[in-house]
């Protein structure tokens, strides 16, 4: 492919991805096809002579499509969003475009500063507190991450390196082994599976706290494994809050918290992975109260602030804390600008080397759309989850589960387990809609996220519609 080719081609593709949204209504928003349905459409070795790109182009429709969940379709309300805005495509088109590698200033300066600014930015619209932003000589600062698993890695291995250097110079006879095994993360039972996951990885204990009704962690339930676990000689060191938890966007509580992680010299972490984006809203700012006390932040703009996948935005009030637990320093990395407060080399902020041009989509999605723009997406949103929740409690048959904060509702028939379950399979083999359940409290909870940008009120009268007459079938034949 030449240039000439590639102009056009290009050109081609943007008709094809817009063709692809603007009427993708009109696909099943939930694939039917079974496990190992490519293998068979696909030859089994790769071509040994190239091929033509009408022929590539054309196979996207065969192969690929029939087995694509439409996670931008109308009907999609399974799991959280995931953003997506022209934007912020063209400016990952770009990002592909100049593909630099910018793992340190040197390697590509603008991809370092502008991840910086756009952080700070960022971090001002979410009213950070000022120990978070950059600036030119601060302290804190952000660096975009893949995911907020990977957010969540990063702050307990940075806590484990600063815990255990805490504790050695203190008790200098005490192996890092030795400290390693009595080290314990906390976090709550309604965490995302990547909390634990990354005490897995990190090689520490991490803890399950009980939450309370409205499945909030609150301070007494953490004080009081922290007492247990120091009185049986073990050493807190890190606690994983969340700010909108996956299965109920439930919030634990920071102001109580907070203070207690502080004062055991323990590192506090918000995953607020989905909510965060909503705390752009002064209406919603109050929840992310009580951040001043955390040592570092996340959520994901790839989720609802319209910046497609991959950008997870974290910040931290003392960049060195993370720096410092993983800093290597390779003769062929190194250059005349070491870090400073104008000189960040992001390497040592994360676990890969190499780093995409990510702040591109942030710097596109900021200024096309405005602070406004955002906030009208986020409302917009927020009122459709409202508007299934009216209708869910007009319907004496059904109930809400959780309080409807942002855009997921919880709901269930009023009933067993099984009967909720056999619900949802018809809702998925209807394969009209599409949503995922969860479990609160031993009971098994339909999850319905108001996720594309497509959707609009009518979809969700359509949406609740098709509910209640798959729950009228259900109920008939039961009766029957
Ligand atoms: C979605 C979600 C995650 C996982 O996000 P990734 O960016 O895919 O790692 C973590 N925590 C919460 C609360 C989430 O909702």
């Amino acid at each position: 492919m030449d240039f000439e080719e590639f102009r056009r081609r290009g050109k081609e593709m943007v008709d094809y991805v817009a063709d692809y949204l603007e009427n993708i209504e009109q696909r099943p928003v939930y694939p039917d096809v079974q496990p190992g349905y490519l293998r068979t459409l696909v030859p089994t070795e790769a071509p040994e002579e190239p091929e033509k790109y009408e022929d590539v182009l054309k196979d996207v429709e065969r192969v690929i499509m029939p087995g694509v969940t439409h996670w931008h379709s109308p009907y999609f309300y399974a799991y959280f969003p995931t953003s997506s805005s022209f934007p912020a495509m063209l400016a990952d088109m770009l990002c592909t475009g100049i593909g630099c590698i910018g793992f340190s200033w040197a390697a590509s300066p603008a991809c370092t500063e502008l991840e910086t600014v756009m952080l700070d930015w960022l971090g001002k619209m979410l009213k950070l507190p000022e120990c978070f932003i950059a600036g030119t000589q601060g302290c804190g600062g952000g660096v975009i991450q893949g995911t907020a698993s990977e957010a969540t890695l990063m702050s307990l291995l940075a806590a484990r390196c600063k815990a255990i250097r805490r504790v050695q110079s203190v008790n200098p006879e005490l192996s890092e082994a030795e400290i390693f095994s009595k080290l314990v993360a906390y976090t709550s039972e309604q965490a995302h599976s990547s909390v634990e996951r990354a005490g897995l990885i990190g090689g520490v204990m991490m803890k399950k706290v009980p939450t309370d009704n409205k499945f909030s962690l609150r301070g007494d339930m953490l004080r009081k494994m922290i007492d247990e676990d120091k009185a049986a000689g073990l050493i807190p060191f890190y606690l994983c809050a969340t700010l909108g938890t996956t299965s109920s966007c439930s919030f634990d509580n920071l102001l109580e918290l907070g203070p207690i992680c502080n004062d055991e010299l323990m590192w506090m972490h918000i995953d607020a992975a989905y909510a965060g984006s909503a705390f752009i809203c002064p209406e919603f700012r109050p929840l992310l109260n009580g951040v001043e006390f955390a040592d570092s932040f996340n959520f994901n703009p790839h989720k609802w602030l319209l910046v497609n996948f991959d950008c997870s935005a974290m910040w931290v009030k003392r960049r060195t804390d993370i720096i410092g637990a993983f800093k290597m320093e390779p003769v062929y990395l190194k250059h005349d600008n070491q870090e400073s407060g104008l000189v960040t080399d992001y390497r040592h902020w994360q676990i890969p080397l190499g780093r995409r041009f990510r702040s591109l989509k942030l710097w596109f999605v900021f200024r096309m759309f405005g602070l406004k723009g955002l906030q009208d997406h986020i409302r917009k949103q927020v009122a459709l989850a409202k508007e299934f929740e009216s209708l869910v409690r007009a319907d004496k048959r059904f109930e809400i589960c959780s309080e409807v904060v942002l855009g997921l509702v919880c709901f269930r028939l009023r009933g067993s387990n099984e009967l909720n379950e056999a619900l949802l399979k018809r809702i998925t083999s209807s394969r009209e809609i599409h949503l995922v359940p969860c479990q609160l409290a031993g009971t098994f909870v339909l999850r319905f996220a108001v996720c594309s940008r497509a959707t609009e009120s009518h979809h969700i009268q359509q949406a609740w519609k098709h509910i209640t007459q798959l729950t009228f079938e259900l109920l008939q034949e039961r009766v029957n």
